[in-house]
């Protein structure tokens, strides 16, 4: 594993602030299960479904309709508890948690309080290159997902859609660990990488598949140290709950916001409301839901409809043995197999399919060339065509095609981006296209000599006064490139200009 330095954070000091005040997050990330039946009906999950498509008896709550657990979702649940290293609780239990809503045909919704599949773990999370921070995981736990109310389509009426009901969720809830704006979305950001690696949640934001509740408070330098000593949560300040929050930039502007909302209450003589907030994009501001006085009281009681989970200790180590490497161990395999540094190794670990595509392209090549040419070049590419590394045009063969003539000396660097963009638009065999279009670098010297020494002689006075400023060399070598159509190879080149210069 690669030599990390776990930082402690420093204070954040908030401008116009009175005094120094540190910020103390919470976050309760609810992550769709991608599953394709639901947590107990085996209705579909498919998203984008005809309203009401995906409805089955036991999630309209038809009478007399049971509940039946989908093993492959608790299946998702332990594999994200065994990637966060976290104890897995081979007894849970599910509970019912009471509320009415128009969209919730039960009257309540079965979730973990008191029991949940997954126990303690952690999260390490990527603040800059070599500087890292650990975040407690509370507890995963499994739960049903809610339907949803459309209040925007008529005038008069309001409609409900059950697609989502009973759809699994795995509710990953942190410690509050985390200390300012941008470690919180750096904290979802290695999450969701996690999940996707997994394959147990496709992390998709927008389609509100992965949401997370932000709590957030404030407290004086060195109260956190307090809390963390004894574990006395009343050493913080009071929290309040942002609620569905699905973009990593307002996850970090809501917090912002309500920092510096706090600070002034406090500053102002007055105490933080325990409450429920929401995030107001457009006028960056939250703005209360419920306080806690108004607080649901949920009357949670084990589901009668249910016999508690028991899972095999067997099962758990079978799904175990089929993980697959994670973020962390791939990230560190390729600045130690391909000597790359831990920006680039980053950058290539961000999405697994990326790096399954660079490991092809630099599998016995030189990995720094190959990483250079598939962030550089090729993302950057694909950007241009707002693309995917799966749509790719170009394949890994082919990617290395390229860096191999490149490595052999057989095109220079100039020509080997103009055979990419050839290759990228209309495909075809890199080493092919570069016989059939005589795109070869040019290392006959005899060939550049006389190139160059025409140029020597149509320009007496540039070569006076290159022979007197020898930065001027560089004029020579433009305008043999040119003269080659950039085929020359540029080593040669400047060793001749300077032979030639000379005299
Ligand atoms: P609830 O059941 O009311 O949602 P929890 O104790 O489960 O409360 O905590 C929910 C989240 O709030 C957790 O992520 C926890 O880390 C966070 N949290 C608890 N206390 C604080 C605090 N003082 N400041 C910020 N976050 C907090
Ligand atoms: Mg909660």
């Amino acid at each position: 594993m690669l030599d990390l330095t776990y930082e402690t954070p420093k204070p954040k000091v908030i401008a116009g602030a009175k005094h120094d005040w540190e910020l103390v997050i919470g976050l309760e990330v609810h992550a769709q299960v991608s599953s394709n039946a639901k947590l107990f009906s085996g209705a579909s999950t498919q998203f984008g479904n005809e309203p009401n498509a995906n409805v089955s008896f036991v999630d309209a709550a038809m009478p007399g309709m049971l509940p039946t657990i989908n093993e492959y979702c608790v299946e998702q649940a332990v594999r994200t508890g065994l990637a966060l290293n976290a104890e897995i609780n081979l007894w849970s239990a599910f509970d019912r948690k009471n509320y009415f809503y128009p969209d919730l045909p039960q009257g309540y919704q079965i979730s973990q309080l008191y029991h949940p599949i997954v126990g303690e773990g952690e999260i390490i999370v990527d603040m800059a290159p070599g500087i890292a921070r650990k975040v407690g995981v509370e507890r995963i736990h499994l739960e049903q997902d809610a339907g949803k109310s459309v209040h925007d389509m008529d005038p008069n009426m309001s409609f409900v859609d059950l697609n989502r009901t009973g759809v699994a969720l795995m509710e990953i809830v942190s410690r509050p660990d985390i200390r300012g704006p941008e470690e919180a979305a750096a904290y979802v950001t290695k999450l969701r990488q996690i999940l996707r690696y997994l394959g147990t949640c496709d992390g998709n934001m927008q389609n509100g598949n992965m949401r997370a509740d932000v709590n957030v408070s404030i407290c004086r330098p060195g109260q956190y140290e307090k809390y963390q000593e004894t574990g006395d949560f009343s050493h913080l300040g009071t929290r309040c709950e942002i609620k569905n929050m699905n973009s990593m930039r307002f996850i970090q502007m809501a917090i912002e916001y309500e920092a510096r909302r706090q600070i002034a209450i406090v500053e102002g003589g007055g105490k933080v409301d325990q409450e429920t907030r929401l995030y107001d994009a457009d006028k960056n501001e939250t703005r209360s839901m419920r306080s806690k006085e108004e607080a649901h009281d949920y009357r949670y009681f084990p589901d009668p409809d249910l016999l508690p989970l028991e899972i095999e200790q067997a099962w758990v180590d079978d799904i175990k043995s089929t993980l697959p490497e994670l973020p962390d161990e791939k990230k560190s395999r390729f600045v130690n197999d391909f000597g790359l540094s831990e920006y680039d190794a980053s950058v290539l670990t961000a999405e697994s399919e990326n790096a399954v595509f660079f490991e092809e392209v630099a599998n016995g090549r030189n990995g720094k060339l190959a990483a250079n040419w598939v962030i550089n070049e090729l993302f950057g590419r694909l950007k241009k065509d707002d693309k995917g590394i799966s749509d790719s045009p170009i394949s890994p063969a082919q990617l290395g095609g390229v860096i191999d003539l490149i490595s052999s000396d057989a095109i220079s660097g100039k020509i080997a981006k103009d055979l990419f963009e050839i290759v990228y638009t209309e495909g075809g065999d890199p080493a092919q296209i570069v016989e059939d279009r005589g795109m070869k670098q040019v290392t006959d010297t005899g060939a550049i000599e006389a190139a160059l020494d025409e140029i020597i002689a149509a320009n007496p006075a540039q070569v006076e006064k290159a022979q007197q400023n020898p930065k001027l060399a560089g004029w020579f070598v433009g305008q043999v490139m040119k003269a080659t159509g950039g085929k020359a190879n540029p080593k040669a080149v400047n060793q001749l200009v300077a032979q030639k210069l000379k005299g």
